[in-house]
């Protein structure tokens, strides 16, 4: 077999073979192909597509090249759930506790923030003490405890889609549906998992701003489940603002404590226990969805989720103190308002721009080895349909320097659209695509 003749297979539009996608897949990976080969396959494909079957044989490749966990010693069905990003979205960290306290086991393996969003592992590690780079064998064990550890993604998890996305980066190949989708879950079906929530994200604060992008990727993910015999559902939900109020790493981790303690933003609880009542139908543990969302309220009001995340931050060696105790969170040593100019309704928010004003504070990063402050960000006292009279707060800024707050403050007053006329309200979970 050759790199040249797959190519050209593929630049001619024709349908490659399994093995012909495990061959590429495997050689350049062990670095047989070189990079300008694989480049010519990824422009191929992105011009030419993939059919799902092809697709779902890219994703066992990718998945194929490096760890596949086992954790069939663990009882029981393991489920997980998968975000595309958005700003705002800290549904990991409240949705694993709280899924695992109705006895499903969630072994997560989350990212860091790069671009506009935020990431889970970041945020978590506000918590002093935290650590999200559990080996294998404290995960499996802290799964089998509590039936829920939240890790970073080992490097030796699909090392094939590493250079691939790299690859991509650089050669205008990112925005290929058969490629985003074997990216994404040649990477959580490694993890070793019976099922899979995915939340695909649209809107101006996501990675996909068009619905109908989001709806492809999602059927490209839910098909690949269904052939690789994985149970998935997808939910298509907007942002087109923020979820819940708080941005940036401890802030969204305080935010995270409110709804784990029954209260907090009500976006944000209604997306987490839709997610989570998927996660219990697809386990099992519910026969539908609205039995799994009831189950999921009770175990949210009764304090058994709060007590599995203390759970867990302890397991983790992180200091539950703050968990009881919040306001020890790392925090910003100035605050500002952003003040509205006129008054109206809150008609339209750049969420992408929110996000960037958040990292230009310094909660996220711009280059991976940037370093990000855990305290800084925004809570937003205003979002869409709201009413505001002029001088009254849009939003909260958390900073640590002036220079960075001045940036921010005009990046994040120029992401609010303020009119007259109050817009028509927004559907939060906008479709629902299952395998
Ligand atoms: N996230 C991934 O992991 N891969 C993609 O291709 C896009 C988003």
């Amino acid at each position: 077999m050759r790199a040249y003749d797959i190519i050209l297979k593929k630049r001619n539009g024709n349908r490659l073979t399994k093995e012909e996608i495990a061959f590429f897949v495997s050689s350049y990976t062990k670095g047989d192909i070189p990079d300008y080969q694989a480049s010519a396959l990824l422009m191929a494909i992105y011009f030419q597509a993939m059919d799902d079957e092809e697709t779902s044989f890219l994703t066992e490749a990718m998945m194929n090249s490096g760890e596949v966990y086992d954790l069939s010693s663990i009882p029981g069905k393991k489920i997980d759930k998968h975000s595309t990003g958005g700003v705002g979205d800290k549904v990991s960290i409240i949705l694993a506790p709280l899924v695992a306290s109705a006895g499903v086991t969630v072994p997560m393996m989350s990212g860091r923030g790069l671009g506009h969003t935020g990431g889970t592992l970041d945020k978590l590690e506000s918590i002093p003490g935290f650590r999200t780079n559990l080996t294998k064998e404290e995960f499996i064990s802290n799964l089998k405890k509590i039936n829920v550890a939240m890790i970073g993604q080992s490097e030796f998890i699909a090392p094939a889609d590493k250079r691939l996305y790299a690859l991509r980066d650089v050669t205008g190949t990112i925005e290929s549906i058969p490629l985003i989708a074997s990216s994404i879950m040649s990477k959580k079906l490694a993890e070793g998992i019976d099922g899979l929530v995915l939340d695909v994200k649209t809107g101006s604060g996501a990675f996909m701003k068009k619905e109908k992008d989001a709806v492809r990727v999602a059927k490209a993910m839910a098909a690949i489940g269904r052939k690789m015999g994985k149970k998935v559902a997808a939910l298509i939900t907007d942002m087109e603002q923020p979820l819940g109020n708080a941005i940036g790493n401890s802030l969204e981790i305080k935010e995270c404590i409110e709804v784990l303690k029954g209260r907090g933003p009500q976006d944000l609880i209604d997306i987490t226990l839709e997610l989570g009542a998927y996660m219990l139908k697809l386990s099992g543990k519910a026969n539908n969805v609205a039995k799994g969302r009831g189950i999921l309220k009770r175990h949210l009001s009764d304090g058994s989720a709060f007590q599995r995340f203390k759970d867990m931050i302890r397991l983790q060696d992180g200091d539950v103190n703050v968990i009881d105790n919040p306001s020890l969170l790392p925090s910003a040593r100035y605050t500002k308002d952003l003040l509205s100019e006129r008054n109206g309704y809150i008609s339209k928010m750049d969420t992408e721009a929110i996000g960037i004003a958040s990292c230009m504070l310094g909660a996220g990063r711009e280059r991976i080895e940037d370093k990000i402050d855990p305290a800084v960000g925004i809570v937003i006292n205003k979002k869409l349909g709201d009413k505001i009279k002029k001088g009254e707060s849009l939003a909260l800024l958390h900073y640590n320097s002036e220079d960075k707050l001045a940036e921010a403050y005009k990046k994040l007053q120029d992401a609010y659209l303020i009119s007259s006329k109050r817009p028509k309200k927004r559907q939060l979970i906008r479709r629902i695509i299952m395998a």
